[in-house]
């Protein structure tokens, strides 16, 4: 929220509309039973936080992690709504979660998590009200069930309840890679600003997920040298680039895990962030980059993968080294775009081709990065607060 202050101050709008962008809409907090395969009963806690409707239904995924709480959720929630304007989409911001670890369950432990969560959100989701989609610890497989569960509770199918989807399901072409392939389009775009040539450009990746592997593979094939990627194992780095195609055949091999991954030096996650690289991509979560290692981070641009992976307060320190900084809200739109797309396909019941879905998704982010862009330089501020001005307004 000081960020959104910071822009409220700047284009002084009335004190009604402040409370009205800031205070979410609904905060629902359940108990979830669930039987464990052990034959215990345990009983999770999860959220749903829409914090805006203005624009639309609220639209925001669901975060399956063991650090999930009441707070978190609700700064997401807020990043939804601010992105969908940001990308000019047509809805509002919400955010989901349950604290958990996926990593520690059965599949049938987590399929039965996602339907108890699924009926005690049934009177929230709604393709006219709340539409869910993956987020960390979550995947087609979840939403699958979701969709699964909304649609016996109406005796329908109801495909447009849910985004992120199997493709078997009404799931879109291009939606899992999307918000990697959206963290590339903004990236190139900051690149020509600052006349970088992205064949001669260098860069690192933080996060080897959804986000960060596709990101990841897209600059490598846009001519980026990726001598650095991580993921919760730790970092990989290789001075002439990595093999980005071997480390994502090494991870699926091997439970999701890149630990032991031979193409490469092993360095702390930590150290990734202060490589000597063109580019950084934070794409693993929020709150990496600190006032605590703000100044030994040595890229020219950074573009943020993850929601929320600049705290606030490292902000001015990355700007007085004069990094640029593609903010979250803009920079990952890219996934909540072809969520928007897969609704509006399942809405007409029918599938555009991976061609148009590409195309609007690209233009759709280079049109929002030139938003952003001449708004900084309009009100003479970085790209995150510009990226919030146009949100606003
Ligand atoms: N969880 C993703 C995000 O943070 C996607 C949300 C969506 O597609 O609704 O943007």
């Amino acid at each position: 929220m000081q960020r959104f202050d910071t822009a409220v101050n700047l284009l002084g709008i009335s004190e009604e509309m402040y409370y009205i962008l800031k205070v979410p809409r609904q905060q629902v907090i359940v108990g979830l039973p669930v039987t464990m395969d052990d034959g215990s009963l345990r009983v999770f806690e999860g959220y749903r936080v829409i914090h805006s409707n203005i624009l639309g239904p609220s639209k925001g995924g669901i975060r399956f992690d063991p650090a999930v709480n009441l707070d978190e959720v609700r700064a997401l929630a807020a990043w939804m709504t601010w992105k969908c304007a940001v990308v000019d989409i047509p809805y509002g911001g919400a955010k989901g979660g349950v604290a958990c670890n996926p990593r520690a369950m059965s599949a049938g432990e987590i399929e039965r998590l996602m339907r108890a969560y699924t009926v005690a959100m049934l009177d929230v989701f709604g393709p006219d009200r709340d539409i869910p989609a993956p987020d960390m610890g979550t995947g087609p497989r979840e939403m699958a069930w979701l969709m699964d569960e909304y649609s016996k509770a109406k005796g329908m199918t109801v495909n447009a309840v849910v985004t992120g989807k199997p493709l078997v399901l009404g799931g879109s072409l291009g939606r899992t890679e999307a918000t990697g392939r959206g963290v590339t389009v903004a990236a190139l775009s900051a690149m020509e600003k600052m006349r970088i040539n992205p064949y001669r450009a260098t860069a690192a990746v933080q996060g080897f997920g959804n986000v960060g592997s596709f990101a990841a593979a897209l600059l490598h094939e846009r001519g980026v040298s990726v001598k650095a990627v991580s993921d919760i194992s730790g970092g990989y780095y290789n001075d002439k680039g990595i093999d980005i195609e071997a480390a994502v055949r090494y991870r699926d091999a091997n439970k999701g895990s890149l630990d032991g991954f031979a193409g490469a030096e092993k360095i702390s996650n930590e150290e990734l962030l202060s490589l000597a690289v063109d580019v950084l991509v934070p794409a693993a979560k929020e709150d990496v980059i600190t006032d605590d290692n703000a100044a030994s981070v040595q890229a020219k641009l950074i573009v943020e993968g993850a929601n929320g992976p600049t705290s606030a307060s490292a902000d001015d320190i990355i700007n007085e080294k004069g990094i640029l900084v593609v903010p979250d809200i803009l920079a990952n739109a890219g996934g909540v775009t072809v969520s928007y797309f897969e609704w509006v396909q399942n809405r007409i019941g029918y599938g555009w081709t991976l061609d148009r879905i590409n195309r609007r998704a690209d233009r759709a982010m280079k049109d929002a990065f030139d938003r952003v862009y001449s708004a900084s330089k309009q009100y003479k501020v970085s790209l995150r607060i510009a990226a919030y001005i146009v949100a606003i307004k």
